[in-house]
């Protein structure tokens, strides 16, 4: 898909969500908040959902959290209008409330279209609820700033800006996680991160080589390597 075929199939995504009632935060809206940024991207943000001053705009991370945000962009060379920016669901939840399973689950198709058209080469997701969608069960103290590989996609877990905003030893996390982010993007675009991920060996992951075999019953079953807090992050990338 060209950028401009891109643009159009977003469009008619946004156009949808506009007019979704398909879980009960339709009935709370003021604006739906489809995201927005490059069609082309290659990195997509996902939040959680829209909050005050998203669903009177419409538009996502525009608040505190938005300026936070804008950023943490800016101190690697990005603006929101190289990146595309999204959420887990669409309309807000009522007082800002974790969005439920059943709403992100309904709200889910819309994403998954958007990620679709766009084919970003990393995703990164603030917060629970989107790190959820790709590494269920797992703990964002854990795992946040670890880049791995979901298919044809680098995924990096980050803390969300709202928390780091309101925890302080959090900021200097998330600002340390974002300032690895170019290196990601450009291992993501040669191919040096094919080897990232829990499912590949340790031992299969060096920079020279070819990614496993995906058929290969190694690399699909051998567990992840036990990893502890005290091992550097960095190991995990090559
Ligand atoms: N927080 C989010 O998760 N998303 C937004 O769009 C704004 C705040
Ligand atoms: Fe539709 Fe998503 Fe809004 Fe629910 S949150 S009404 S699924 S657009």
């Amino acid at each position: 898909m060209d950028a401009t075929e891109k643009r159009r199939v977003l469009g008619q995504i946004a156009k949808a969500v506009s007019a979704c009632t398909d879980c009960g935060l339709a009935r709370g809206r003021t604006h739906a908040v489809p995201g927005e940024g490059n069609p082309d991207a290659e990195i997509v943000f996902i939040g959680e959902g829209p909050g005050f001053y998203e669903d009177q705009q419409g538009r996502p991370f525009v608040g505190a959290s938005g300026k936070f945000l804008d950023d943490l962009l800016r101190s690697i060379g990005l603006d929101r209008k190289t990146v595309f920016i999204a959420n887990v669901v669409k309309c807000r939840p009522p007082n800002n409330r974790d969005p439920q399973p059943d709403e992100i689950q309904a709200c889910s198709k819309y994403l998954d279209a958007q990620l679709e058209a766009i084919g970003p080469k990393v995703i990164v997701t603030l917060g629970r609820h989107s790190m959820q969608r790709y590494f269920p069960g797992e703990s964002i103290g854990r795992v946040h700033g670890q880049p791995r590989r979901k298919d044809s996609v680098i995924v990096v877990p980050m803390y969300h800006p709202a928390a780091a905003l309101h925890q302080g030893s959090l900021r200097q996390v998330i600002e340390a996680d974002f300032r690895r982010l170019p290196d990601f993007l450009a291992k993501a675009l040669t191919g040096d991160l094919n080897g990232a991920g829990e499912r590949v060996p340790a031992h299969l992951r060096t920079r020279a080589e070819a990614p496993p075999n995906p058929g290969s019953v190694e690399a699909a079953t051998t567990p992840p390597p036990a990893t502890t807090e005290a091992e550097p992050q960095q190991m995990r990338l090559l």
